[in-house]
């Protein structure tokens, strides 16, 4: 067991030493000590459920990654300035992912740095400086990227006044979100939200440099555009002479289940593409992958990363694409996802507070309204909800334009046992939310919150006891973990 210092003395320890702005999840701060696949432990040793980790992508300390990537650390962390293979190596069998057109790599250490390099690029080539970006959008930390991290002026991530320093040269288009956009519903809505583009393009005769987009939306609250709406802006940005970057950092590697990259299934080739997160497991890492056309003309800038595409991350990078192929994780995410939103499309019907399900593959929202009609954000709710998912072993996440989109992306190695948790979980959990916000105006309160599940009774706790992960972790090395060796199910009473 866990005998480290306490989430407490840690807390105010940060207090201490880190900034304030460096936010963390939850009222009650969780800390995560271990992990296993798509399991976490805490401090007291409970067990979670991670449902939105889409950067431990392949699962969390998966014995390939770990036996790969320090094996080379035991070797060799040199400066990417002298050769070894491993770059090699990557670039390959990376590439030997994406379109051909695809055919130069640079290795960075984040998604953010991906991004920036990514604009740079597309402004050198073009000559010219500016980019199209989306409403809600999020890029990364940079101060290029917080420019166009349109979602950072809204407040939809944590809101932020220092956005409007970088937002330099920046045009923003409307996100083309199909349940709550302007042109919501209507069949025409990929080529008007196109048009939108076109218009912010011939509002600028001096043209711009790139059109930059996530290929669903993720901290906008994963939103998934309209089929035509990608081919036809890319066509428009094209003709006016611009380049189009696809930001597959949350989305990318087989999370989608259909394809290996989201922007595949609207027809879209990438001039540039990104990607982070995911792409090293945990371990930082990031790529651009461009043209050869593009490429030569940034070949005049020395470029230089002390760290990026290093020995280590190279084999980071490369066990999580071996791994996706071994373990056939795509295929999963495409299994185990179709049985998710089935699943919660049916709580649905059972709960009016969801407005929407909707994602693709294993990246999947649900967007919380007090009115299905007039779509009244429920952002409290959804506060709540994200609260109370955590204290019933379940770790979500939200976002959207009115933070009211409950968000799950959890490693690909995500179980349809696990899905059946989540989804009980959120019935408990909305459940229990709406009946809380109903007993507070009227001035009382809920003691207790139980559902049937199947033969199961799940009962809202606060602070669960019962769960002794510890004692059950025997088997947490193994290479696959199923839900019941370890599992939060633990914790639901049998009813008998
Ligand atoms: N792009 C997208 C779509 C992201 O979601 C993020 C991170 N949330 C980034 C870029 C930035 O990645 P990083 O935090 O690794 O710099």
């Amino acid at each position: 067991p866990y005998n480290g210092p306490s989430a407490q003395d840690v807390l105010l320890a940060r207090q201490t030493h880190l900034s304030a702005g460096q936010y963390h999840f939850y009222s009650k701060p969780l800390m995560l000590v271990e992990a296993s696949m798509q399991y976490c432990f805490d401090d007291k040793g409970k067990t979670y459920v991670d449902c939105y980790s889409n950067v431990c992508h392949v699962g969390h300390c998966h014995p390939h990654f770990v036996a790969s990537t320090s094996a080379t650390m035991h070797n060799i962390i040199s400066n990417t300035r002298y050769l070894h293979p491993t770059i090699v190596r990557y670039a390959e069998k990376l590439k030997s992912k994406v379109p051909a057109e695809l055919s130069v790599c640079y290795f960075v250490n984040s998604g953010s740095e991906a991004n920036d390099l990514a604009m740079r690029l597309a402004r050198i080539h073009t000559q010219r400086k500016g980019i199209v970006c989306l409403e809600y959008a999020y890029h990364g930390t940079t101060g290029s990227c917080t420019g166009i991290s349109t979602s950072l002026s809204t407040g939809t991530t944590t809101g932020t006044e220092d956005y409007k320093y970088h937002a330099r040269d920046v045009y923003v288009a409307p996100v083309p979100d199909p349940y709550r956009g302007k042109y919501a519903e209507d069949p025409e809505a990929g080529r008007k939200y196109a048009e939108d583009v076109e218009s912010i393009l011939q509002e600028n005769p001096e043209g711009i440099a790139a059109f930059i987009h996530e290929s669903v939306q993720g901290v906008g609250g994963q939103v998934v555009y309209p089929r035509d709406y990608l081919s036809r802006v890319y066509d428009a940005v094209r003709r006016d002479g611009g380049v189009c970057i696809a930001d597959e950092v949350q989305t990318g590697f087989g999370r989608t289940g259909t394809h290996f990259w989201a922007f595949e299934a609207q027809g879209v080739v990438p001039d540039i593409l990104t990607l982070g997160k995911p792409i090293g497991n945990g371990f930082p890492l990031g790529a651009v992958l461009t043209t050869r056309e593009i490429a030569r003309s940034f070949d005049g800038v020395q470029y230089f990363n002390t760290n990026g595409g290093n020995p280590v991350a190279c084999s980071a990078g490369l066990a999580v694409l071996e791994i996706i192929e071994r373990d056939g994780l795509q295929q999963n995410a495409l299994e185990v996802s179709q049985y998710l939103i089935e699943k919660l499309k049916e709580l649905q019907e059972q709960h009016p507070i969801i407005g929407d399900v909707r994602g693709v593959g294993l990246f999947v929202g649900i967007e919380l309204v007090r009115d299905r009609l007039t779509k009244e954000p429920a952002k409290e709710e959804t506060a709540r909800a994200m609260e109370k998912c955590r204290d019933n072993g379940v770790l979500i996440g939200k976002g959207g334009a009115f933070n009211n989109v409950l968000r799950m992306k959890p490693p690909l190695c995500f179980q349809k046992e696990d899905a059946d948790f989540l989804v009980a979980t959120l019935d408990l959990v909305l459940t229990e939310v709406v009946a809380y916000f109903e007993a507070k105006k009227q001035q009382t309160e809920v003691v207790e919150v139980r559902i049937r599940n199947g033969n199961e009774t799940y009962v809202n706790c606060e602070s669960p006891q019962t769960s002794q992960a510890g004692s059950q972790r025997d088997n947490r090395d193994h290479h696959r973990i199923t839900a019941p060796s370890i599992s939060p199910l633990q914790r639901k009473l049998t009813f008998s």
